[in-house]
């Protein structure tokens, strides 16, 4: 048998870090066995599914590297097969049209509730042969005995009795299909062996599992992923801060990254914390799923993020830094290249945008100094070591960190004063106070004309100071 998962999202939003953690578990599963992964645009609700999202979950996707085999299929091309689903069920008599109005159902249930009953569907229309020309829906005739009994690779064996699922709609009266009779029809059509899913569905599975049945198709296996929670033990949602995956791109994480704190949101391989995909392929399995729910945790992932900017290749990180120096206006073409920023800098920041922004001094003179820097390090008695040393940076023959800091050390021995007394001021002359490497290596890469214009400001700076 061939492994075939699927991922199925409505789209109605955002892809959501929870609907990328399903995505990923199901892609992982098909991968460790060799099987293939689909996507199935699950758009039947025309009134809240838009291109917008539809987009945004490809966009996502691609992002992550959520590659499918298959797809994207979208519900709303496969209504006439639905519906051939729908009239052979009518016509084996398991399912049947109904025309209650919504007074007798509102009344039905309130009964029910006063005594103290589950509301359900009491079969009024099992038998009432409804004219197929007045308004109605259609209904499954669900079993009145037994039990439905299934084995989820996440939660053990589940039970649940027929007496507690009633006559589900599978056809709303606009002629629609409903949500657990496209799924079922298209999990077997599309050959699925495994459905792993968010168990916000588990309550739908027995519904799935009868409809399948009676329809005489084979049933997959289930696999529920326990819920992801907010810190305050809460539901993860936008009240929680960025819940888009496509938001944490546009913050500065990788998408190794967020894979990463992903597959370890309800899984775990020893104490390992750090897994490449490959890894992942290789080890994820459905039965080291925890059945409790995960808590997100932004500290965490902004510790793999930083894990990743500092190993991953430094060509690839500067590839996805590149669209963050853009956020900032910079063309990383117009300075030093951002692969030797990457490698200069990649121990100074947990994200990419945090990256770019305290590179942005290599490619444009910054606006203003850091206050504590400027403080510390822009005072009446970096006067003569800026002036010195502008003097003989100036007459450089090769502008390379080698001659650089040789002239530096001249300096402070020309001085009689400490490396520090001439290093300090000049690195807030040149980078404005922002974190960067050894100072040799900096000015080096920020270039000579952009070193002496800003010696010449700094100078300015503590002139202006000193006089006004
Ligand atoms: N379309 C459903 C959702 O977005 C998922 C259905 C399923 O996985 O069976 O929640």
């Amino acid at each position: 048998m061939t492994v075939k998962t699927r991922f199925a999202p409505s789209p109605t939003g955002y892809l959501h870090v929870g609907g990328a953690r399903t995505a990923l578990f199901s892609w992982l599963f098909a991968r460790r066995h060799g099987g293939k992964f689909i996507l199935r645009i699950e758009d039947t609700d025309l009134e809240r599914s838009t291109q917008e999202s539809v987009n945004a979950i490809l966009e996502g996707m691609t992002w992550l590297g959520l590659e499918y085999d298959e797809g994207p299929f979208y519900q709303t091309h496969r209504f006439d097969r639905y519906n051939e689903v729908i009239d052979q069920l009518l016509e084996k008599g398991l399912a049947y049209r109904c025309d209650c109005s919504r007074e007798r159902l509102e009344k039905l249930r309130e009964e029910q509730m006063a005594r103290k009953l589950k509301p359900r569907y009491d079969g009024h229309c099992r038998n009432r042969n409804v004219d197929p020309d007045k308004p109605h829906v259609v209904r499954f005739r669900n079993l009145d005995e037994g039990t439905v009994v299934f084995r989820d690779l996440v939660r053990g064996t589940i039970r649940v009795s027929n007496s507690e699922l009633d006559d589900l709609i599978i056809r709303r009266s606009d002629g629609s299909p409903t949500y657990n009779l496209t799924v079922v029809v298209d999990d077997a059509d599309m050959g699925i062996t495994h459905v792993i899913r968010g168990d916000d569905h588990i309550n739908n599975t027995p519904r799935q599992i009868n409809l399948l049945q009676a329809l005489g198709l084979p049933v997959p296996e289930y696999a529920h992923l326990p819920m992801i929670l907010g810190p305050d033990g809460q539901r993860l949602s936008k009240r929680h801060g960025a819940v888009s995956v496509m938001q944490y791109m546009r913050d500065g994480f990788l998408p190794e990254a967020l894979l990463n704190y992903l597959v370890r949101l309800g899984w775990s391989h020893g104490d390992q914390e750090i897994f490449s995909v490959d890894e992942m392929v290789e080890l994820f399995d459905l039965s080291e799923v925890n059945r409790s729910p995960s808590t997100f945790n932004t500290e965490k992932l902004l510790w793999i993020n930083q894990h990743y900017i500092k190993r991953l290749d430094p060509a690839h990180v500067a590839r996805l830094l590149s669209p963050h120096m853009g956020d900032l206006d910079i063309d990383p073409a117009e300075g030093p290249d951002l692969v030797k920023v990457v490698e200069a800098q990649r121990e100074r920041a947990q994200t990419l945008a945090e990256l770019a922004a305290i590179s942005a001094f290599y490619y444009r003179d910054f606006d203003d100094y850091d206050p504590k820097a400027a403080k510390k390090g822009l005072r009446p008695a970096a006067l003569e070591p800026l002036k010195l040393a502008r003097e003989k940076l100036a007459g450089l023959d090769e502008w390379r960190r080698e001659e650089i800091h040789a002239v530096l050390q001249a300096v402070a021995k020309a001085l009689e004063v400490g490396f520090g007394k001439v290093g300090m001021p000049l690195r807030v002359a040149v980078t404005g106070g922002s974190p960067s490497p050894d100072l040799d290596l900096t000015m080096e890469m920020v270039g000579r004309a952009a070193c002496l214009r800003r010696i010449d400001r700094a100078i300015e700076y503590i002139e202006n100071a000193v006089s006004g």
